[in-house]
C-alpha cells in the first residue's frame, strides 16, 4: 500500500484525496499521523489508518509493517528542530519494512539554500540518499495558504506589510503540491528524481497588495519596511521574540530571492498551470 504520513495535516490530507481522485483504491492507502480524531475522520473515507509518532521508531515499524507498505509518502513534520532525527526514524523504518520507494517533501534548493528552514531538509535528503532505496524529492516552494494572516490584516487595516522588499515569491496552492505528490506516487519514472516545485508566477509585494485588494474588497497598500522596523512592529503587536525573529528572517530570505522559484516542474507534473495567487487567496478568504 501507499503510506502517507502527515495525513492528519493539511498537505497530507490533500495527497490522500488526490490519490483517490487518481484511481487508487482507498484500501490501498494507509493514512498515518498522531491525531486520532483526524485519523478516525480519514478512516470514514475507506482508507486504512495507523497512529505514528516520528519520534517513536516502534510506532513507525508497526505502522509500516501492518500496512504492507510499498511506497512511503513522507510529509515533513512540523516540529522544527527535531525533524532530522524524526525523518531519519521514518526512513529507517521504511527501509526495514521493505518499502520500494520513498517520496519526501523538502524545501527549495534545500542542499545549497540559505533559507532558514533548509538545514533540516538538507539533512533529510542526505539520509534518503544514504538509505539505498529509490526516492523522489519534492522540493516544495511556498504555499499561498501561508498568507492567511495577510488576508486578515488586509481586511482589518488595508495594509500588506513585509520586510521582504521587492523579493518575489513563486507560491502555489497546497493542492497543487499535493497533486504533484499523487502523480509521483502513481506514475513511473520518478526514481531518484529531485523536483524543484513552485508556482508559475513569482509575485512581488505590490502584486500581493493588488490581489488582496480584489479578495477583501477594499484598497490594500503594500507597506515595505526595514527588518528593524518590522521587528519593532511585530514585537509591539505582542509576538514573542522567537516568532518575530523567524518572520523577519523569512522575509530576509524572500528579499534575497530564495522563494522566487523559476522552475516549471510543478506545472509539468500536474499537467496544468499552478493555481494563480488570486485564486489561491480567494479559496482561503
Ligand atoms: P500541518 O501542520 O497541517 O501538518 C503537519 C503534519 O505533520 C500533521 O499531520 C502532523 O500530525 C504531522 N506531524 C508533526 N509532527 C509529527 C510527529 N512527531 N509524528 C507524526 N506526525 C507528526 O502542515 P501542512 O500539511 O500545511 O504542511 C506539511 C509540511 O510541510 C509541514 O509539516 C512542514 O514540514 C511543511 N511546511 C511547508 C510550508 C510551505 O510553504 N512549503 C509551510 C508550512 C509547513 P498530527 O497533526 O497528527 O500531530
Amino acid at each position: 500500500s501507499i503510506v502517507v504520513t502527515g495525513a492528519t495535516g493539511q498537505l497530507g490530507n490533500l495527497i490522500v484525496e488526490h490519490l483517490i481522485n487518481r484511481g487508487v483504491a482507498p484500501a490501498e492507502i494507509t493514512a498515518v499521523g498522531r491525531n486520532t480524531a483526524r485519523l478516525a475522520h480519514l478512516a470514514a473515507t475507506g482508507v486504512a489508518t495507523a497512529v505514528i509518532d516520528y519520534s517513536s521508531p516502534a510506532s513507525l515499524a508497526a505502522a509500516f509493517a501492518g500496512a504492507g507498505a510499498d511506497q512511503l509518502m513522507l510529509v515533513s513534520g512540523s516540529e522544527v528542530g527535531q525533524r532530522v532525527a524524526q525523518h531519519t526514524n521514518a526512513i529507517t523504518a521504511a527501509v526495514a519494512a521493505g518499502v520500494r520507494h520513498i517520496v519526501y517533501t523538502s524545501a527549495p534548493a534545500a542542499t545549497t539554500s540559505a533559507l532558514i528552514l533548509a538545514p533540516e531538509h538538507k539533512a533529510t535528503e542526505e539520509a534518503l540518499q544514504a538509505a539505498g532505496v529509490p526516492f523522489t524529492i519534492l522540493r516544495n516552494g511556498w504555499y499561498t495558504e501561508n498568507y492567511t494572516a495577510a488576508i486578515v490584516q488586509a481586511r482589518e487595516n488595508g495594509v500588506y506589510l513585509t520586510s521582504a522588499g521587492d523579493g518575489r515569491v513563486a507560491s502555489a496552492s497546497r493542492t497543487d503540491y499535493a497533486e504533484a505528490a499523487a502523480v509521483v506516487l502513481t506514475t513511473p519514472g520518478h526514481d531518484n528524481a529531485v523536483y524543484e516545485l513552485a508556482g508559475d508566477v513569482a509575485w512581488t509585494g505590490t502584486d500581493m497588495a493588488e490581489a488582496l485588494t480584489e479578495v477583501v474588497g477594499r484598497p490594500v497598500v503594500f507597506s515595505s519596511v526595514s527588518p528593524e522596523e518590522h521587528t519593532a512592529i511585530l514585537t509591539g503587536a505582542g509576538l514573542d521574540g522567537g516568532t518575530v525573529g523567524f518572520v523577519v528572517a523569512l522575509d530576509g530570505n524572500t528579499r534575497d530571492g530564495l522563494l522566487a522559484g523559476g522552475s516549471t516542474e510543478l506545472a509539468t507534473l500536474i499537467g496544468r498551470p499552478t493555481t494563480p495567487l488570486i485564486e489561491g487567496l480567494r479559496a482561503i478568504a
